[in-house]
């Protein structure tokens, strides 16, 4: 089922019907984390949101005819920030270099975030390329740009500089619908003389020595431009977006994507990004390769809140995923990944979420009345894909994820038909694995329970079923049919 599916577009502003320019190679590309730092609940949700989509797509268009890229940020000055803070004295004293200590705390950041969106049941990208291993990529493109009359090189404070020519794209600002003119009215910031024009946004700047760099042979108006330098913020994007979406797989596209050279089906990220990294892509790839659209569908999500109020350092509210997962900082406990997920998910993408304790343990008590099972190879029910393939209605689809459940609650020949939904959202209970300690654990304490029950001390044995509750332990009482005693069994529910 190639139709159906819709999406809202942030470049047209309304609801779209989706059409992949080659159904058997849909094209997704997503910004990814700058690591520098943990990753924070806020980040997850552009993870969460667009892996959903990512299923989604699997799920419509076959699971190998999908390729999701998102991208790692490894080359910042936030980063820089943060070697010469965490390593500073090893690259003093010459143990270590400017680079080493970067790739120390990129490598960790990273290795973090993997862990942490793993956690949160998120599938992997197709590609997650590296800023850093795709500069030579970056290079290319500034060249085209310089040689079409769409950038320039200039020298401000802190060096040579190529710059991209706003004034050179006549729809800049197709994006975020900010017009040019307006910018440079209402410019408060003195305009930085070097610059032809207040938004014109740097593509590539010459770095210092304690600045990372690669060297680069630029050329313009006739001139070498040896620059060792470093890239802006946004060409990064278009270099990958391009290398994994068009470069890479050109040769097996479709004729009609082949007519559509660079172009690919979604870019997604928060809505924070729409200015200016997103319109500033679409500046650099449109302009590179002569093209009216960079990405055919922009998706974007809403901001996250933190118990009512923007999440800040300053607010003492700022809480990283790994936080809500191994420590007790946010509601005093640890929260399972799935919770996260879940809590995630009961807000509409487009809309803003507040994320509370409350929301959190609403999530955790539907997950709690949620069977585990296997799919077998049932599809998912028709009310999920319904809600999903209406711009990523996840607030109904888990409604509707919820009603299954309580069916397969009642009967159990339901059960695959609830896994495979529930595994659209991303969301698969599993049956918690029983250590042989644990075992023994709860059957001392089944075993206490019953023993109370026959000195008929009923307040003791409550307290015992309630504390194994407490645990997502579950009794059931029964009778023995031959001896007509009672007998109890017990699971564990989660
Ligand atoms: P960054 O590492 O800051 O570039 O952000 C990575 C991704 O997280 C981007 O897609 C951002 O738009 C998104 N993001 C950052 N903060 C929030 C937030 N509070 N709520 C939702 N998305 C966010
Ligand atoms: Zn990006």
């Amino acid at each position: 089922m190639a139709g159906g599916l819709k999406l809202y577009n942030t470049l047209t502003r309304d609801k779209v019907d989706f059409e992949p320019i080659d159904d058997q190679n849909v094209r997704l590309y997503v910004c990814g984390p700058t690591v520098y730092d943990f990753a924070h609940i806020g980040n997850a949700r552009p993870v969460i949101v667009f892996d959903v989509l990512y299923r989604l797509l699997r799920h419509v268009y076959g699971a190998d005819k999908v390729t999701y890229v998102r991208n790692i940020t490894d080359v910042d000055d936030k980063i820089n920030a943060r070697a010469l803070r965490d390593f500073g004295d090893r690259i003093a004293d010459g143990s270590m270099s400017l680079n080493e200590a970067i790739r120390a705390v990129t490598g960790k950041t990273e290795s973090q975030f993997h862990e942490d969106v793993a956690t949160l049941g998120c599938l992997k990208p197709t590609h997650e390329p590296r800023a850093t291993d795709n500069i030579p990529q970056m290079i290319v493109i500034i060249q085209r740009l310089l040689d079409m009359g769409h950038a320039y090189v200039a020298s401000g404070s802190e060096g040579h500089e190529v710059l991209f020519s706003t004034a050179s794209m006549a729809d800049y600002g197709m994006l975020s619908k900010r017009r040019l003119e307006d910018q440079q009215a209402g410019a408060r910031v003195a305009v930085e003389s070097h610059k032809m024009n207040p938004a014109d946004f740097v593509l590539w700047k010459q770095s210092a020595d304690t600045e990372p760099g690669w060297p680069a042979h630029f050329s313009f108006e006739g001139k070498a431009h040896p620059i060792f330098g470093r890239p802006g913020w946004h060409i990064e994007c278009s270099a990958m977006s391009d290398r994994y979406l068009w470069e890479e797989i050109k040769d097996r596209l479709s004729p009609k994507a082949k007519a559509k050279p660079h172009q690919f089906d979604i870019h997604g990220g928060g809505l924070d990004l729409i200015f200016p990294h997103h319109e500033n892509e679409i500046a650099q790839s449109c302009c590179a390769f002569d093209n009216d659209l960079m990405a055919t569908v922009w998706m974007h999500n809403g901001f996250l809140q933190v118990e009512g109020r923007k999440m800040s350092k300053s607010e003492g509210n700022f809480v990283t995923i790994n936080e809500l997962l191994a420590t007790e900082k946010f509601g005093g406990r640890q929260w399972p990944g799935e919770v996260l997920r879940l809590a995630m998910l009961m807000t509409h993408y487009r809309e803003p979420i507040d994320f509370s304790v409350k929301r959190l343990e609403e999530a955790e008590r539907l997950l709690a009345k949620w069977p585990a099972g296997d799919a077998g190879d049932m599809a998912p029910d028709a009310s999920v894909l319904e809600a999903l393939t209406d711009d990523l209605n996840t607030v109904t689809a888990v409604q509707a994820v919820h009603a299954l459940a309580q069916a397969a609650n009642a009967d159990p020949s339901k059960l695959p038909l609830f896994v495979a939904s529930a595994a659209l959202l991303g969301v698969a209970p599993k049956k918690a694995e029983v250590s042989d300690d644990l075992s023994a654990a709860v059957q001392a304490l089944v075993d206490l329970r019953l023993e109370m029950l026959k000195s008929k001390n009923f307040a003791e044995a409550d307290r015992i079923r309630d504390e194994l509750a407490e645990k997502g332990i579950q009794l059931k009482d029964g009778k023995d049919k031959e001896t007509g005693e009672r007998v109890t069994t017990w699971e564990v529910k989660r």
